[in-house]
């Protein structure tokens, strides 16, 4: 028989949504009349808006016309990558630079794959699992310790710095995943602090694996949406985004990594071309009918959809942020970003959680799920349904007790 794979074997079993699931159930199964609300989740609710479906439909169709059939596209519909660079990128790239992919998780465990077990990860504390948990799967870092995963840095993002790690931790030639608008923090980084974090990268040999997904969500015009905006990025960034969040396209799966021609490996070599060759390798492209949606969504009907939708939660965000401050609970995200990060000092996340679920009924993230600084956080989701996201928030009153 075949051995259990040992990466799998150091990655701790369903710990954080498993676990939170249960723990509804089982409030539900003692609570037969409970009107349970979930603000839990990253997931999103509402139906995609009408320029961007008829974008979607009429990619089906085309695929059911001879004059319109395509088959294989490897990394990408070539209008799709361009349009992406224009819209995103003020076009400073080329197609080649822009890989469309099903998702922005997917791409991250792509990379992963691209950078291999000797490369050592670096992630702001408290982050999205996939970058901790993809690391320890491909061997890049080891077992639980009881505080962390062995052999990942850990850069805490707490009240004290402003959610913004100190950078001076940071290892050398590391690769370093760095998510702004945040999940789960909801902070946006200032484009000084961009400034800062490309200036130690190309000191310290690093490369940024940024995270753009929720870059729709800014409103401020002095945040930057892209990491790309800052000089020197393109030596030592990749950058993945997605369809996910703006547009609704969790379940539709259309995404995409700029890998720019000027990043290099320390021997030199392009990191584009390998990038090319992994997605060619394990990968063979988004569906057709995803990119023709994505196509639509950059129009200008299709903007004007990302920025009604984008609203649209931002508004769900700013009702819990409300509900959260009128209680005295300091918190952070929400306006630049559909999450909202609570902070109860001294308490245990999974204490919390489990006093929201009993006394409001009200399903949450306990931060700790996020990494060790996570602990004595709450993350609250402001993707629901209005009327469910505003009766969660007036039931949030019942902690004042
Ligand atoms: C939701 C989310 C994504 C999007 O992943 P997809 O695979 O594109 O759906 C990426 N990064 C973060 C931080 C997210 O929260």
């Amino acid at each position: 028989m075949i051995k259990r794979n040992p990466c799998i074997t150091n990655i701790r079993a369903g710990y954080l949504f498993p676990e939170i699931a249960r723990r509804r159930r089982e409030y539900a199964a003692s609570h037969p009349n409970a009107k349970i609300i979930s603000l839990g989740v990253g997931n999103t609710t509402e139906p995609i808006l009408p320029h961007i479906d008829q974008g979607l439909t009429e990619g089906a169709r085309k695929l059911a016309t001879v004059a319109g059939y395509s088959g294989y596209q490897d990394e990408g519909l070539p209008e799709l990558r361009e349009k992406i660079s224009a819209v995103f990128y003020r076009g400073q790239f080329t197609a080649e630079e822009v890989f469309i992919s099903d998702g922005a998780k997917c791409d991250i465990g792509r990379l992963q794959l691209l950078f291999g077990a000797g490369t050592p990860a670096a992630v702001q504390d408290p982050s999205y699992p996939v970058y901790v948990d993809g690391s320890v799967l491909i061997g890049a870092a080891g077992g639980w310790t009881g505080e962390g995963y062995a052999g990942i840095t850990y850069l805490p993002c707490t009240m004290e710095n402003g959610y913004f790690p100190d950078l001076s931790k940071l290892p050398e030639n590391s690769l370093f995943y760095f998510c702004s608008p945040n999940n789960p923090t909801g902070a946006a980084a200032s484009r000084e602090q961009l400034t800062a974090l490309v200036a130690v990268a190309l000191k310290k040999g690093v490369i940024i694996v940024f995270d753009a997904a929720y870059a729709e969500y800014i409103r401020d015009p002095a945040l930057p949406k892209t990491i790309f905006d800052i000089d020197g990025s393109r030596e030592c960034a990749v950058e993945v985004n997605s369809f996910s969040k703006p547009a609704g396209f969790t379940g539709v799966r259309l995404g995409w990594t700029v890998v720019p021609l000027e990043l290099k490996y320390a021997g030199g070599e392009s990191v584009n071309k390998d990038w090319n060759r992994i997605t060619g390798t394990v990968f063979n492209g988004a569906s057709n009918i995803a990119q023709a949606g994505g196509l639509a969504a950059l129009d200008g009907e299709g903007l004007k959809e990302i920025r009604q939708l984008s609203d649209f939660y931002l508004g769900n965000a700013k009702r819990i942020r409300d509900a959260l401050n009128a209680l005295g609970i300091v918190c952070v995200g929400g306006d630049n970003s559909p999450y909202i990060w609570a902070r109860f000092p001294g308490r245990d996340s999974w204490d919390v959680f489990a006093e929201i679920l009993e006394k409001c009924e009200v399903v949450t993230t306990p931060g700790s799920g996020f990494g060790p600084a996570g602990n004595s956080f709450i993350r609250f989701s402001a993707f629901g349904h209005r009327a469910d996201v505003e009766e969660a928030c007036s039931r949030l009153a019942r902690l004042r007790a």
